[in-house]
């Protein structure tokens, strides 16, 4: 059995403001093991991004726990790339170094290896406005990286592209994780891409969020993203989370 990283017990969170109450997260129960690649599915506004904004302390949560092993650490990849289009593609991928005072030497060559390894070193001078959406979203996912965080939460990383960037770009951030050892969060909307990519799906009820089912996605020929959707259990899978999802058109 591998190693537990993460255990969420009983999350709660509601948003207040002035007049109103607004709940969000009624009650969140799911363990993450190490390397494992796990995606959050469930209706628009249900919650979904909350629970990453409460797992990267951008939010309180307002009841429950959630515990991380002992050092690990969370990097969070936001749904819009959010690169900053002043900087170079090597200073976005520096900057949680520069704000964490951990810029040093090895940390740098780590970056620069990382811009090797997935064929973007030779854009390091240039600006994100000269790469292609896929492209900025791996420079956001080496961003994520260069803290060397042992679990990556991604908040929807492929919502912004068009369809076939999208199946192409879900099989490079499907590879780069892995080859990296990371474990991975990911929250999504699209039953395709999270059954694709991941090793267990949580799909969540409507708002207030509630854990309705977990699979275990257990598929034959196992490969890429792309030729997993070609396997025979897929579209059994679909159906069954569709139906969970209780979308009516
Ligand atoms: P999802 O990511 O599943 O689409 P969110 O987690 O973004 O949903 O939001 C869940 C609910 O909480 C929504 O109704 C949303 O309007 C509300 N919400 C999210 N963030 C805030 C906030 N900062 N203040 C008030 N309400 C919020
Ligand atoms: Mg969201």
């Amino acid at each position: 059995m591998k190693n537990k990283v993460l255990s969420i017990n009983h999350l709660k969170k509601s948003y207040h403001d002035k007049k109103s109450e607004i709940k969000a997260l009624d009650d969140i129960n799911f363990d993450v093991y190490e390397k494992e690649f796990i995606s959050i599915v469930g209706p628009s506004g249900c919650g979904k991004s909350t629970i990453l904004s409460i797992l990267s302390m951008l939010e309180e949560k307002s009841g429950g726990t959630f515990s991380l092993d002992k050092d690990a650490t969370i990097g969070y990849m936001l749904q819009e790339d959010s690169l900053f289009f002043w900087r170079t593609i090597l200073d976005n991928c520096l900057i949680g170094l520069e704000v964490t005072n951990k810029l040093n030497e090895e940390n740098k060559n780590y970056v620069l290896n990382l811009l090797k390894t997935y064929g973007l070193y030779e854009f390091k001078d240039k600006y994100p406005s000269s790469l292609s959406g896929g492209m900025r979203q791996r420079v956001a996912l080496i961003r994520t990286l260069a803290i060397k965080p042992d679990i990556l939460l991604l908040d929807e990383p492929m919502s912004a592209l068009d369809y076939q960037s999208r199946l192409a770009i879900s099989d490079d951030i499907y590879k780069i994780i892995k080859n990296e050892g990371k474990t991975a969060i990911m929250v999504t909307h699209d039953i395709a891409e999270a059954i694709s990519m991941s090793d267990r799906v949580i799909v969540l009820t409507k708002r207030p969020a509630k854990v309705k089912k977990i699979y275990e996605i257990k598929l034959s020929n196992k490969s890429t993203p792309i030729n997993n959707r070609k396997c025979k259990e897929f579209s059994t899978y679909y159906d069954t989370i569709w139906r969970d999802l209780d979308v009516h058109i």
